[in-house]
């Protein structure tokens, strides 16, 4: 048995998370998680909010409510709506928690120790009129090159340059609108990646198995170089800067940057868990964590974040460098980095972009109102933007949904449930011995099994899709050639055998569809008389299909999944917008 922990990108906490967040990262790490503790696995998933930062403090301030109070309301509604799609997290956590401001804390103490946080002064935008320094996205102006306006502080989403605030024309904050701003000095901490660019870069070397698309994102900052980068912002809520246990002079109005905090979150939430079940967190973490495989899930924006930055914060607090230059441990249990990184392209909707504001795309929770949460698992599976960037469209969904799920798994458990209740008295027939076409279907099936498990294995999200489609159609192949309707007629004992064997296929589909569709692999389970959660399947098709005990009573479902038909797709289209 092995040890895997499993995080998915921290769904940030301003609002419920559209589809394509669902698909490029808490899901595949969710079908991962299920399809590893099915193997007999030790798991730990865990996720959380990432809660700090100033677009919480404004969205707070727009909901006219207290920024803690905010955080406290929109976490339950993205915990509870990730565990109405069978988000399956042993915890899922918030950045704002106890603990991750302690770890914090204690990992910013560390780095200075080892000499790789400094202070430095920078000289940013003041907003009077709102008593605050504005981040570089909260100055808006005219564009020093092109003249447009509004230009972000940035950068200009007209020309593309990437901007300084302190050079924007005719500037006002985004806050208020105010004009009266000023320029003033202020102390920031800074973490000194330049000192650790040649680790970070032998770390990522290392990882020999992170897919092209990790590697190409996390090399491409390397080879840009590093900078030195902010780590703390003048802001109210976050985790505090402190010094020796102490609140840092000059720092009493800062925190930590959200990106510096947030990553940490993941120790953090595992710490969360750990004091609430009693579970123990060193183990995944620190002592004990050396057999521990630990799998991050993110889409490509977050790549950077958890290839370079992440990393530079673990090897800063796990090394330290002596004055000829070596690094050396330092100290006995170095915190865990990460083995796997599975990184995503964006799920669009249609040619476009998710959007609120324009009320384009599906959210979580409006998806829920519409289809059950299988059948957005299975689409959004099936559709992963895995090596490529790919497209929501109703059509598309509508043709997946019905064929893969309706024709093709519904259709089969249905078909040989409802025979062997009208034939058999509804349980599973004696007599009859595998014959030719059997054997066929033990050798081919074998193959696909093996096929599965090893993407499975290998966090190929499409092959596996594919994969498991492939014994989907074999069982469908197998039951139209055997035909047990037209042997009933002439040799029951052969009819017997073939609907034995088909049960048996529809108790080895419902533990292969577990890690994607879990809701209906249990009602499908329970069909055949299955109560217990099951292992996945071994290799041996053979042994797969020679489960059931002849005598055991099974019963047809209700329709599994029913047509989504033209009408629900204009209706739709209309609602979330299609490709107007
Ligand atoms: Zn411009």
């Amino acid at each position: 048995m092995a040890r895997i922990l499993i995080t998915s990108a921290l769904p940030y906490i301003n609002g419920i998370k559209h589809l394509g967040n669902l698909a490029g990262s808490m899901l595949p790490a969710d079908v991962y998680a299920r399809f590893q503790r099915a193997r007999g696995h030790e798991v730990l998933y865990v996720c959380a909010t990432d809660e700090h930062g100033t677009p919480a403090e404004l969205a707070a301030a727009a909901a006219g409510q207290d920024v803690r109070a905010y955080c406290d309301e929109q976490h339950a509604l993205q915990r509870d709506v990730g565990a109405a799609f069978g988000l399956s997290w042993d915890w899922f956590g918030r950045s704002s928690s106890p603990e991750n401001r302690a770890l914090t804390q204690a990992f910013a103490e560390v780095l200075e120790d080892h000499g790789l946080i400094e202070e430095r002064t920078d000289r940013m935008i003041y907003s009077i009129e709102d008593k605050r320094f504005l981040p570089d996205r909260y100055v808006e102006g005219t564009c020093p090159i092109c003249s447009f306006r509004p230009a972000r502080g940035d950068q200009c989403d007209n020309c593309g340059s990437l901007l300084d605030p302190i050079d924007l024309i005719e500037p006002y904050s985004a806050v208020s609108g105010s004009t009266d701003l000023e320029v003033r000095d202020t102390r920031h901490l800074y973490l000194l990646q330049t000192k650790l660019q040649d680790k970070i870069r032998a770390f990522i070397e290392s990882r020999t198995d992170f897919p092209a698309l990790t590697r190409s994102i996390a090399m491409k900052h390397l080879d840009e170089g590093l900078i030195d980068r902010g780590i703390t912002r003048d802001l109210v809520w976050g985790v505090p800067v402190t010094r020796h246990g102490a609140p840092r002079p000059g720092f009493e109005t800062k925190v930590f940057y959200v990106w510096f905090d947030a990553p940490i979150e993941y120790i953090a939430a595992t710490q969360e868990w750990a004091n609430t079940t009693g579970g123990d967190w060193e183990r995944w973490w620190r002592v004990g964590s050396e057999d521990v495989r630990y799998v991050e899930f993110m889409g490509k924006d977050n790549v950077a974040f958890h290839t370079v930055s992440f990393p530079a914060t673990l090897i800063g607090v796990n090394e330290k460098q002596e004055k000829d230059g070596t690094w050396v441990p330092a100290n006995d249990a170095p915190w865990k980095m990460v083995d796997q990184l599975k990184s995503f392209n964006w799920l669009n909707w249609y040619g476009g972009k998710f959007s609120t504001s324009n009320r384009r795309g599906v959210f979580m929770d409006a998806a829920l109102e519409l289809l059950p949460a299988d059948v957005w698992r299975w689409y959004l599976t099936a559709n992963s933007p895995e090596n490529a960037d790919s497209a929501f469209t109703w059509e598309q969904f509508q043709n997946l949904v019905n064929k893969d799920l309706a024709d093709v798994l519904g259709n089969f458990v249905n078909r040989i449930l409802k025979f062997c209740e009208t034939r058999f008295e509804g349980v599973v027939p004696e007599g009859g011995a595998p014959g030719p076409l059997e054997e066929a279907l033990y050798a081919d099936l074998s193959e696909k099994l093996a096929e599965l498990t090893a993407q499975m294995e290998a966090i190929e999200v499409r092959k596996s899709v594919q994969a498991l489609r492939a014994i989907w159609v074999l069982g469908n192949e197998y039951l139209t050639e055997a035909a047990p309707w037209t042997a009933f007629k002439t040799d029951k004992d052969r009819a017997a055998m073939i609907v034995r064997t088909g049960l048996n296929l529809v108790a080895l589909y419902a533990r292969l569809i577990g890690p994607f569709i879990p809701f209906t692999a249990k009602i499908v389970a329970e069909a055949v008389g299955e109560t217990q959660a099951t292992a996945w399947p071994s290799d041996d098709a053979r042994a797969e299909l020679n489960r059931l005990e002849p005598g055991r009573p099974v019963k047809a479902p209700e329709v599994l999944f029913r047509k989504i038909e033209d009408a629900q797709v204009a209706e739709w289209s209309e609602r979330f917008g299609g490709s107007q």
